[in-house]
């Protein structure tokens, strides 16, 4: 049964958009059943990721969904911020300058979220995306 079966109508039309798009530049989107996936980059894992296509292998988008939903929907749109950020060959992917590509993808995370009128506090997802910006800020 796929996670979103028993999300409200909204959200359900977010994931098969974002399912669709990816997949139309050979990019899966995957739900894993854990709270974090593992990475060497950070001792706590992630919660999600977006890895591009090559010449061989599909790309991926993957969100860990053993969280409440709203941080599960928030990071979906993260995700999918930085597939878009790569579709459109966006200056802060290209040149891999971290905290301006995670600013631009919260950014456009919170402007998704609104766009497709998911049903969830959006003002409390606001403040959680400027709480993540500064701490990025906080540890460069
Ligand atoms: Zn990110």
């Amino acid at each position: 049964m796929a996670v979103e079966n028993n999300w409200h109508p909204k959200i359900k039309e977010f994931v098969r958009h974002i399912r669709d798009h990816a997949a139309s530049r050979n990019v899966r989107l995957y739900f894993s059943p854990r709270k974090y996936i593992k990475d060497a980059s950070t001792p706590k894992g992630l919660l999600g990721y977006f890895i591009e296509p090559d010449s061989e292998d599909s790309g991926r988008i993957v969100v860990a969904y053993k969280h409440p939903m709203p941080t599960v929907i928030h990071t979906l749109a993260h995700e999918y911020a930085h597939f878009i950020q790569w579709e459109e060959r966006m200056a802060c992917y290209v040149k891999d300058h971290y905290i301006a590509q995670e600013r631009n993808a919260e950014i456009r995370a919170i402007k998704l979220l609104y766009e497709f009128q998911i049903p969830i506090d959006l003002q409390v997802r606001e403040r959680q995306a400027l709480r993540y910006i500064a701490k990025l800020h906080r540890e460069d």
